[in-house]
């Protein structure tokens, strides 16, 4: 330990798992100068290939506790890593507004009260009678959607960022590996991470990055973690309906918990379920659809073009998400659940803060 705190910056760390949070932690961390190594056997079957991207941190309601400090920091971190990703991919954008919306008298009116207690800049109620209320309740065939709008809060989109940081990644010279861990072990002030091939990696720190696998490489019920599966799912529907212009409405809103995104005048996406169980539903289009009193012809009509779907890793029984350090060099950073493209940011500054304290 003596050695690696002399030569700080010389420090192996072992990122395992590939998602939108490996990558970030090994990016971060790749600033301060160590030698990183990320390892993951299938980094486009993951949650973070299927996320929607939406960044919802500063329309969330709870305005205290861990959950905001985080979500706050990310706000914050954001456009710096946006800055930092477009030197490689110009195009990468965080395209805002994001709008809430509801037909529910009582959830409008919890709004309201949000926005009146918090008196931000950035957000405000969508009057009754504005255009963009108007134009969604043409599009919706009712009269009663209200909602807010937030201009800090956005969506960015989760394969082009992937696929971003994996150039800067490169750039940055961190190595990859694509392998399983099978498993991990301390040996005299170093880790050893063997993989599936029975190859063995050395390393001074591991950061578990690998979602809900994380628990089948550590002592779960000695650290206490546990994590549930949740299914998320999105369809593409393509609309036939020349009276329909999808491209009138916002560019990304959530409508009654649904998240819609438009794609051009006939195609949009909408995501995402909820459900406790690991295997895609058959009836989807109906699960997706349904977020209204009456569901407009057009989107009873359209079709499914494209469907997909991502395992979420959910704590059990503590908030999400975990990151801990569990023991010397041993940092888990898991269970993001829903927001795991928006807390990247924070998270990873996390971690690097524990590595420094633990290195220093
Ligand atoms: C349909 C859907 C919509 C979503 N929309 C949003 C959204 O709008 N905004 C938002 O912020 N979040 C959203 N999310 C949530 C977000 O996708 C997750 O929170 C995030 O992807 C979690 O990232 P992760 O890196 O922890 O996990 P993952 O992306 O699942 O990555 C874990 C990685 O670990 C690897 N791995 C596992 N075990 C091992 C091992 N033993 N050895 C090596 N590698 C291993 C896996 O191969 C995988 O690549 C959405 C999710 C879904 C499914």
């Amino acid at each position: 330990m003596k050695g690696l705190k002399e030569n700080f910056k010389k420090a192996h760390i072992l990122v395992i798992g590939s998602g939108i949070i490996g990558k970030f932690n090994a990016l971060e961390l790749s600033e301060l100068g160590f030698h990183i190594t990320i390892v993951d056997s299938s980094q486009h079957k993951n949650s973070s290939n299927a996320a929607l991207g939406l960044l919802m941190g500063n329309m969330y309601q709870k305005r205290k506790g861990r959950s905001w400090a985080l979500r706050k920091q990310s706000i914050e971190l954001w456009p710096n890593w946006l800055k930092e990703l477009q030197k490689f991919n110009n195009e990468l954008n965080i395209e805002k507004p994001l709008i809430q919306l509801t037909t529910n008298e009582e959830k409008f009116k919890k709004l309201e009260k949000f926005i009146n207690e918090n008196s931000d800049q950035n957000l405000k109620i969508l009057k009754e009678g504005s255009i963009i209320i108007e134009n969604i309740n043409k599009i919706f065939q009712t009269k009663n959607i209200k909602g807010i709008i937030s201009h800090k809060d956005g969506r960015i989109n989760a394969v082009s960022l992937l696929q971003t940081l994996n150039i800067c990644l490169k750039n940055k010279k961190v190595d990859f590996l694509e392998e399983q861990i099978i498993e991990i072990k301390k040996s005299k002030n170093q880790w050893i991470s063997t993989t599936r091939n029975n190859e063995e990696i050395k390393s001074d720190i591991v950061v578990l990055c690998n979602s809900l696998k994380a628990v089948d490489l550590i002592d779960s019920a000695y650290h206490n973690i546990k994590l549930k599966p949740v299914l998320g799912q999105a369809i593409e529907v393509e609309i036939n309906d020349a009276e329909v212009d999808l491209l009138s409405l916002p560019k990304q809103f959530n409508i009654n918990g649904k998240n819609i995104i438009p794609l051009s005048k006939s195609k949009l996406i909408i995501g995402s379920t909820d459900e406790h169980s690991t295997r895609p539903e058959d009836n989807i289009f109906g699960k997706l659809t349904k977020f209204l009193d009456k569901t407009p012809n057009w989107l009873i009509n359209g079709n499914i073009s494209k469907q997909w779907s991502g395992i979420r890793s959910r704590p059990d029984g503590e908030p999400s998400p975990i990151m801990k350090n569990l023991e010397n060099g041993l940092i888990l950073c898991t269970g993001f659940y829903k927001n795991g493209i928006l807390l990247a940011p924070a998270c990873s500054k996390w971690v690097a803060n524990e590595i420094k304290n633990y290195l220093s």
